[in-house]
């Protein structure tokens, strides 16, 4: 008999936790005797991504690109704005996630794990343990990576306790050092010299849909801001063009010193005035630094909904 196969999928612009996520969850899936469930993903690869694969020996998982008519498990992200191509007319099974419900509409009831932790690889870690799953040294080495990518390496403010306590566990298990692992990946992160404006802002690129707003916030996260500064009038110009591309009506780069864990915040906007309404900072030649901000869930996308939505 043919299966009709579930894609476990993450957001585009796919960044580690999506990733791993995917393949972490299809795996579970499997180890519970769903075997029709394969990982997927919406988008190309970056180089801490492949890094990570590579590292642990799994494949690129499938591309798919275009969901119409499949069958969907939603991992890392729960927004339409963010979602690959088609979904609103695909059958979402579940939705296993660590952000903000962001007004996704089923015509059934699904199965939605959300909570506020550092990653979804944490929560996907905790139905294993709770099941009794064999974690493999390679699972644990994905699901660990996919922590320290998402709360820089166990800093960011996303971060809590259970991430910590989840994170030393998969390190015992897989055998990989947190410090050693987590470093390598922010050095990855932090690789922006050789790469064009656009490719920086597209990398981590999320949107957002307000009502009638559309926003874009870009997050960039590098151990030297300054030098990515240098490069501040092509960024800005490159923000114009996706801005207009996109049809967004504000657009948001937030280069995050991952190291102090502030941010330099660029942004255009419709409204001049917008930004300094929502975030209470002056915006200076397009700029502004914020101190202790660092996370786009956290920090960035509550005053917006706020300001937008109310
Ligand atoms: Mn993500
Ligand atoms: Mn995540």
């Amino acid at each position: 008999m043919l299966m009709c196969k579930v894609y476990v999928i993450g957001h585009k612009r796919p960044d580690v936790d999506s990733i791993v996520s995917a393949i972490s969850y299809a795996e579970y899936k499997h180890l519970r005797g769903e075997e029709d469930v394969i990982a997927a993903r919406a988008g190309d690869l970056d180089e801490e991504v492949k890094y990570v694969l590579e590292r642990f020996n799994f494949e690129t998982p499938y591309y798919l690109t275009n969901a119409v008519g499949k069958k969907l498990i939603l991992v890392d992200h729960n927004e339409v704005s963010q979602a690959v191509d088609g979904v609103g007319k695909a059958h979402i099974l579940e939705i296993i996630d660590h952000h903000r419900l962001g007004g996704m509409i089923t015509p059934e009831p699904i199965f939605v794990h959300i909570e506020p932790l550092g990653s979804t690889s944490t929560i996907i870690t905790e139905f294993y343990l709770r099941e009794s799953l064999k974690l493999t040294k390679e699972i644990a080495g994905l699901l660990l990576c996919g922590i320290l990518s998402d709360t820089i390496v166990l800093k960011s403010p996303t971060c809590t306790e259970r991430d910590r306590y989840i994170a030393k566990k998969l390190s015992s298990i897989s055998g990989v050092d947190i410090n050693e692992a987590g470093n390598r990946l922010l050095e990855l992160k932090s690789l922006v010299a050789e790469k064009s404006a656009k490719d920086i802002i597209l990398s981590d690129f999320k949107e957002f849909v307000f009502g009638k707003v559309r926003v874009g916030i870009s997050h960039i996260e590098v151990l030297k801001p300054e030098e990515l500064l240098k490069r501040k009038d092509e960024l800005l110009q490159e923000m114009k063009s996706i801005k207009y591309e996109k049809q967004l009506n504000m657009i948001m780069v937030m280069i995050t010193d991952i190291l102090r864990l502030d941010s330099y915040l660029l942004c255009i906007a419709d409204n001049d005035s917008w930004f300094e309404r929502i975030y209470k900072v002056k915006l200076k030649d397009n700029i502004a630094f914020m101190p202790g901000v660092s996370s786009r869930k956290k920090h960035l996308v509550p005053p917006l909904v706020r300001f937008f939505t109310h």
